[in-house]
């Protein structure tokens, strides 16, 4: 029976990396998909931080995902990269994917937001997966600890709101201005987090 899996985790976490890995396996056993992915940090690419990369399909708000599948068949598979950034319509698409074309669907995504808050595309998959699967690598904050939230810092402090500005998936973007402030992303555990200590 076709299947909806979410895998989930942090930024760091090696979505991207198990997203090509699953792409590359099935495909050489004679089985076609589709690699998708939205605002990767390479364009309509998927990257993994280890250096390997592929073409693949990017997601705009409009696209229906459910359309795309019914115009590359027959597939197999979806896989769909950086899923945080999908509206719900559009993981509701994604379930009728597997629903009415018997198609497997691998989604990866980050969880939260700076603010700590689930993403739109993680909460409808975390809602509708039949599988829901946190990745097994853990990134580590600073201290040591398990690194569970992905901190906006401007400036030199952590920051709790402002706009949802979209960053692909890595950790290790340069420092960006963002409306005059120097803006970078940083990995932390909870507890420092919330109190906004930095390493350094
Ligand atoms: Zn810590």
């Amino acid at each position: 029976m076709a299947t909806l899996r979410f895998s989930f985790g942090t930024m760091g976490s090696g979505k991207s990396t198990v997203a090509l890995q699953i792409h590359h396996n099935l495909s050489s056993r004679d089985l076609s998909g589709v690699l998708l992915t939205s605002l990767d940090r390479e364009g309509a690419q998927v990257t993994s931080r280890l250096g390997v990369s592929a073409d693949a399909v990017e997601v705009t708000p409009e696209l229906d995902l459910y359309q795309l599948a019914v115009d590359r068949w027959p597939i197999h598979y979806l896989i769909c990269d950086e899923a945080q950034f999908y509206s719900a319509a559009q993981v509701d698409q994604l379930a009728c994917v597997v629903d009415q074309l018997g198609i497997d669907v691998y989604a990866f995504g980050l969880i939260t937001d700076f603010r700590g808050l689930l993403f739109e595309g993680t909460k409808r998959l975390l809602e509708v997966a039949d599988e829901r699967v946190p990745m097994q690598v853990e990134a580590r904050c600073w201290c040591g600890a398990r690194a569970t939230h992905n901190a906006r810092v401007v400036n030199g402090r952590i920051t709790y709101e402002g706009e949802t500005v979209v960053v692909g998936d890595t950790v290790d973007v340069p420092e960006q201005p963002l409306f005059g402030d120097v803006v970078r992303y940083e990995l932390l555990c909870r507890g420092h987090y919330r109190s906004g200590e930095l390493g350094r």
